[in-house]
C-alpha cells in the first residue's frame, strides 16, 4: 500500500537519463517505487497525464539565512519548485552555526535547509571586526578551532567572500581555515576576491588553497564581470578546465547578465572590512578618497546608468521599484553619481545602501555558455526577501530555475533532462546529499510536477518579484508544499546537518 501514487508522468530522474513514462509510488515520505504501478493500492492517487515530474530543486547558493524568520520563505521556494536550500554563502552568514541551526529546527520551514560556515562572522568571534586587522598566529589557531566547531555543528561547508571581514584574512589564515574544511571532508566555497580585472588571479588563489590542502573547492557564481574584462573569459574557461583535471572542483551560476549586491560593494574593502565605513564617510578627507574609489569602480566596471538602485529610504525619490543611479542623482539634486551613492549608503540605517542590481555586468553569451556546461550547477544566489520589500530584488530570486528549464525545454527533452540534473543530482552530489535530487527508489519524495507547455520565468528587472508559470505542484517528503497556485505553510521541513 502506497501513501500516494503519481501517475501518467514523463519522468526526469535528475541524473540526466533519457526521460521515460511511468508512475511514482510514495510511502513514508520516500519514493517506494518507480515504473508502471497499474492499479496498485494507495491512499491517494494523482493523475498527472501529460505532465513532467522532476526531483525537487536544490538551491545550493542562497542567502536565506538572513531572513530565516520570514514565514513566507517556504512558500517562496515552493512556488519555484525549490525544496532544499543552502544559506551562508559568500562569507556572510551567522556567527554561531549551532544556535542558528537550533533556531531553524524550531520553525516550520516547509523546506530542507542547510547552512555553510561563513568565514567572516566566525573570525570576528576571535578578532573583533572593528580592529580591522590580520590575525596573529595564536588567533589563527583559534579561528581554525571556531571554523572546526561550526563544521562539527552541522555546517555543510565553509564559505568565503569579499563581504564582512573576510578580506582581512591573510594567506596563513585562509590556508588554516581551508584545512579545517578539508579535515571535516567538506567543501570550501569561494566568492572570489575579484571577479573582474583580477578575476583570473582570484581564481588561481582559490585553486592554490585547494592544491595545498586537498580541499574540495567550489567557485560561486562563476563569471567575468565588467565589459572591459570580458576578453578574459576564454582564459577563465581554460583555467577551470586545468583546475578540474587536478582538483575536486565545482561551480554555480545564475542565468542573468546582471548581478545584485549591496550598493556599498563599489567601495574598496579597505574602507569597510572593519565595519567603520560610516565613520569614514563622515571625515571629509576619507570621504573624498571613498568617492574617488567609487569613480574607479565606475571606470573599471560600469557607469551609473547601468546601476539600478532601490533606495527606499531616500525620500526625494519620486517612484518606487528600481531606478538607475544617474537619474536618482538628478532627482536628489546631486551632480556626481558617486557622491549620490555615498549619500544613499550613509542614509541607509544599515550602512550598505540597500540592494542594487548591476545590469550588463556579464556578457550574455558567457552566461549562456556557463549554464550550458555539463559541470554547471544552477543556483539562484537569492538574497533576503521580507514582506513588503519584494520589489527590492533581482529576478534571479524568482526566475532562475524556470528560466533555465524553459529555455532547455524549447530545445529538446534530452537537453531539458540535462538542465534538470544541474539543479538536482549535481547540486546534491556537491554536498553529499545522496537521498536528494533524484527520482529513485529509496530517495526522499521531493518532487515537482511541471506543465512544459506553460513553463516560463516571469521575473524581470523592472518587476522582479513574479513567480514562474508552469509549476503545477510540489511535494516535500511526499506532502504537498505547493498546490493550486498556493504555497502550503504547515509542513515542518528538515534542517540538514553535515
Ligand atoms: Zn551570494
Amino acid at each position: 500500500m502506497f501513501d500516494r501514487i503519481l501517475t501518467g508522468l514523463t519522468i526526469m530522474d535528475g541524473l540526466g537519463s533519457e526521460p521515460f513514462q511511468g508512475d511514482i509510488g510514495i510511502r513514508d515520505g520516500h519514493i517506494a517505487a518507480v515504473g508502471s504501478l497499474g492499479d496498485a493500492e494507495c491512499k491517494d492517487r494523482l493523475d498527472a497525464q501529460g505532465k513532467v515530474v522532476m526531483p525537487g530543486i536544490i538551491d545550493i547558493h542562497t542567502h536565506y539565512d538572513l531572513c530565516l524568520g520570514w514565514d513566507g520563505l517556504g512558500a517562496h521556494c515552493a512556488k519555484q519548485g525549490v525544496t532544499t536550500v543552502i544559506g551562508g554563502n559568500c562569507g556572510i552568514g551567522p556567527e554561531d552555526v549551532g544556535a542558528h541551526l537550533d533556531a531553524a529546527e524550531k520553525l516550520k520551514l516547509g523546506l530542507r535547509y542547510g547552512i555553510l560556515a561563513s568565514h567572516g562572522p566566525i573570525r570576528s568571534r576571535v578578532v573583533p571586526r572593528v580592529e580591522g586587522r590580520a590575525a596573529s598566529k595564536d588567533e589563527t589557531l583559534l579561528i581554525y578551532r571556531e571554523v572546526e566547531r561550526a563544521l562539527e555543528q552541522g555546517a555543510l561547508g565553509l564559505s568565503w567572500g569579499p563581504y564582512h571581514s573576510n578580506s582581512l584574512a591573510d594567506e596563513a589564515e585562509l590556508l588554516s581555515v581551508t584545512k579545517a574544511a578539508k579535515n571535516a571532508g567538506k567543501p570550501f566555497v569561494v566568492h572570489r576576491r575579484c571577479e573582474g580585472k583580477d578575476g583570473l588571479e582570484a581564481t588561481r588563489e582559490a585553486f592554490r588553497l585547494a592544491e595545498q590542502t586537498g580541499v574540495r573547492v567550489h567557485i560561486s557564481h562563476l563569471k567575468i564581470a565588467g565589459r572591459k574584462h570580458w576578453q578574459k573569459f576564454e582564459e577563465l574557461m581554460t583555467l577551470m578546465e586545468s583546475g578540474a583535471r587536478r582538483l575536486d572542483l565545482g561551480f554555480d551560476v545564475y542565468p542573468y547578465e546582471g548581478s545584485l549586491t549591496y550598493l556599498a560593494a563599489m567601495i574598496p574593502s579597505i574602507y569597510k572590512s572593519d565595519g567603520r565605513l560610516l565613520e569614514r564617510l563622515a571625515d571629509p578627507a576619507e570621504r573624498a578618497a571613498i568617492i574617488h574609489g567609487i569613480h574607479g569602480w565606475f571606470a573599471d566596471r560600469q557607469g551609473p546608468d547601468d546601476i539600478l538602485v532601490f533606495a527606499r529610504h531616500i525620500e526625494e525619490r519620486s517612484g518606487s521599484g528600481a531606478q538607475n543611479l544617474a537619474s536618482l542623482a538628478e532627482e536628489m539634486g546631486v551632480q556626481d553619481p558617486a557622491e549620490c551613492a555615498a549619500q544613499i549608503i550613509e542614509r541607509d540605517p544599515e550602512g550598505n545602501g540597500g540592494w542594487a542590481a548591476y545590469r550588463y555586468m556579464m556578457n550574455e553569451s558567457h552566461v549562456q555558455e556557463l549554464c550550458g556546461r555539463s559541470d554547471a550547477i544552477i543556483a539562484s544566489d537569492a538574497v533576503p526577501e521580507v514582506d513588503g520589500m519584494a520589489e527590492d530584488t533581482h529576478p534571479r530570486a524568482y526566475g532562475t530555475f524556470a528560466r533555465v528549464l524553459s529555455q532547455a525545454s524549447k530545445k529538446s527533452l534530452p537537453e531539458f533532462s540535462q538542465a534538470v540534473k544541474k539543479m538536482t543530482s549535481s547540486a546534491a552530489n556537491r554536498y553529499g546529499l545522496q537521498k536528494l535530487g533524484r527520482i529513485e527508489k529509496g530517495c526522499q519524495a521531493d518532487l515537482v510536477i511541471l506543465d512544459l507547455n506553460e513553463l516560463q520565468d516571469c521575473a524581470r528587472y523592472e518587476e522582479p518579484s513574479v513567480y514562474p508559470k508552469g509549476i503545477d505542484s510540489v511535494f516535500l517528503g511526499g506532502e504537498f508544499v505547493f498546490k493550486d497556485g498556493q504555497g502550503l505553510t504547515t509542513i515542518q521541513g528538515q534542517v540538514l546537518r553535515g
